[in-house]
């Protein structure tokens, strides 16, 4: 087979595992606008633990993705499994957490996986190029860098992008290339945030008092969805793995103007009547609700802040609230904030291995397509699941 040259924009997940794949039989090249590749793979562990993909497989895992079925054939070519296996190759054993989260052994941290997987390109002849921004294209095959002020072009029979979504634009994936592809006719969709926290109204005494403090084992619920774990109180509002997956649910009704809430169940394990039950043959007085319900002192700030006083005062009123405490959502966290986002291009524009359907030599994979899917080692998995698929479709062609 004749060595094809393929240049690779953007060093993430999606993008370094594509070249991987593809250098064992071409020429590959990496460019990237950031001093250094991987810099948003690096904040990964950085919001609860540093999860590289997750142990579903099958239905169950394509089932995290949306739109639904769109990553299909990427996730059963390369599944949790596959990704497990090729870490193993690179040196890094993982391990299923009690969630089902996956993570490396030996508290390998992002930068230890980064650099087994650049140590690996390099080896496999990689360039990769630094500061090297994407800024359009001179025709469809020649590609515009900007380099330290001065503009080059590159020509490739191939090309793959894996620009990234738009969150944490300090590390190099701002979205700000979606203005090139809506000229090429490639339709795109403004970034949004997901996996992110949402905005609350707190009265001043939840701000100044509480913020930082867990809500632990609690369940967060909307009309259609639940989620049980943690969140955090923060100066905005509140986040955590008990929110994020509630973020979709909360966008819709936000954008649809329906006033949003979020509901806490701040004690999962116990029934109203189990909760009642303590207080059986007990004088019980307001000052006694934290001890007999065993609750902290944010969560009965919280139950405080959100109940009207009759409520309060009532104990059935009250123990409803333990079960469902309705809080107001304003609105979600700046995009900036995120920890990924949906936007990009959007879905209809590439074919099943990613390629675009008007420029079928340019492909397109990663966050900066138009998908969604929950933190928990979903996104990196998707986006490694991307980049091998697509790769393998250019294996394949000649
Ligand atoms: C705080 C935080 C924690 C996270 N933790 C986890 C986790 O534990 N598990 C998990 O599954 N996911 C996690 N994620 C999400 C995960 O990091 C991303 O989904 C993933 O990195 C996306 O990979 P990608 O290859 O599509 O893009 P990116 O990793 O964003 O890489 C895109 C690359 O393209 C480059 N680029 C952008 N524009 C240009 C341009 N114009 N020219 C040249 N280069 C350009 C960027 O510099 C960047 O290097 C986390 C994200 C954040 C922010």
């Amino acid at each position: 087979m004749k060595k094809k040259k393929i240049i690779i924009i953007g060093g993430g997940p999606a993008g370094l595992i594509a070249a991987d794949t593809l250098s064992l039989v071409h020429d590959v090249s990496i460019y990237d606008r950031a001093k250094n590749i991987g810099q948003k793979f690096l904040l990964a562990g950085n919001k609860g633990g540093f999860n590289i993909t997750n142990s579903l497989q099958g239905v169950e895992l394509t089932a995290r993705y949306s739109p639904e079925g769109f990553m299909n054939k990427a996730l059963a070519a390369f599944d949790t499994i596959a990704l497990r296996q090729w870490l193993s190759d690179l040196g890094i054993s993982t391990f299923v957490g009690t969630s089902g989260r996956v993570f490396p052994e030996k508290d390998l941290r992002p930068k230890d996986v980064l650099n087994r997987i650049t140590a690996r390109l390099i080896k496999q002849g990689v360039q990769i190029y630094t500061e090297h921004e994407f800024v359009g294209f001179d025709n469809d095959k020649h590609v515009a860098f900007r380099n330290e002020g001065k503009e080059l072009l590159i020509e490739a029979d191939y090309i793959l992008f894996a620009l990234g979504g738009a969150s944490w634009p300090s590390t190099g994936s701002d979205g700000s290339w979606r203005s090139v592809f809506e000229s090429m006719g490639v339709t795109t969709s403004p970034f949004q945030s997901s996996n992110c926290g949402i905005n609350i109204r707190w009265p001043d005494v939840i701000r100044q008092s509480h913020a930082g403090k867990p809500l632990k084992n609690i369940r967060l619920f909307t009309a259609n969805r639940e989620v049980k774990g943690e969140a955090v109180i923060t100066e905005h509002g509140i986040e955590g793995n008990a929110v994020y997956p509630l973020v979709p649910v909360m966008r819709e009704m936000l954008q649809a103007n329906i006033p949003a809430t979020i509901c806490i169940d701040l004690k999962p394990l116990n029934t109203e009547e189990q909760l009642l039950q303590r207080t059986i043959g007990k004088e019980i007085k307001t000052k006694d609700y934290r001890q007999i319900f065993n609750l902290s002192s944010v969560e009965l700030a919280l139950i405080k802040a959100f109940t009207d006083k009759e409520t309060f005062l009532s104990l059935t009123g009250f123990v409803g609230s333990i079960k469902k405490l309705t809080i107001p959502v304003e609105s979600l966290r700046p995009v900036e904030e995120a920890i990924s986002t949906i936007g990009g291009i959007k879905t209809e524009e590439v074919n099943d291995d990613f390629s675009l359907k008007k420029y079928p030599w340019i492909y397109a994979i990663g966050e900066m397509l138009d998908w969604d899917a929950p933190t928990g080692g979903f996104l990196i998995q998707g986006c490694f699941s991307m980049g091998n698929y697509a790769a393998k479709s250019i294996l394949e062609k000649e």
